[in-house]
């Protein structure tokens, strides 16, 4: 590999995405799975011209909307458009969590449940609300440890 593709590469991993400090000193998090090598090769797959934009750009409507209204931004570019438009998204899964699992939560929310709910795990998707762009880049587990029962269903 040589030319702009390694630039751009070098250039991203260097840049490589940072995940909010917050997010860093959470003290029950565990079982980190760190989604970057697929993140990257994928990259590199379209660089190479192997995947086309519209192939890897390609964020549904919901997660679209989502970005727009949930997205917490973080400061480093798109990897494909080089836009300052990425924010991250925090989904919580987790059979403790009951009717409430696979939702998008804040850090703030997050921060919370943690000493609400003995264990879910959370996945951080990065969003380009300019082009599109769109990966699982984190998860981990939080929780106190203490299982509970899922909260009942108000309807
Ligand atoms: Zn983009």
């Amino acid at each position: 590999m040589e030319g702009p593709v390694m630039g751009i590469l070098l250039h991203e991993v260097k840049r490589s995405y940072s995940i909010p400090i917050i997010l860093l000193h959470m003290w029950s998090r565990r079982d980190s799975i760190d989604y970057s090598l697929k993140r990257r090769a994928t990259l590199v797959s379209y660089f190479k011209g192997a995947q086309a934009k519209v192939d890897i750009c390609d964020a549904d409507p919901y997660l679209r909307l989502a970005a727009k209204h949930h997205g917490e931004a973080v400061e480093r570019p798109c990897p494909v458009c080089r836009k300052q438009e990425m924010v991250v998204l925090h989904y919580a899964f987790g059979d403790q969590l009951g009717q409430y699992s696979g939702r998008i939560k804040s850090i703030g929310e997050l921060n919370e449940m943690q000493s609400e709910y003995g264990e879910f795990r959370v996945y951080v998707v990065e969003v380009c609300r300019g082009c599109d762009w769109h990966h699982l880049i984190y998860s981990f587990k939080l929780g106190d440890g203490q299982t509970r029962k899922p909260p009942r269903k108000t309807s």
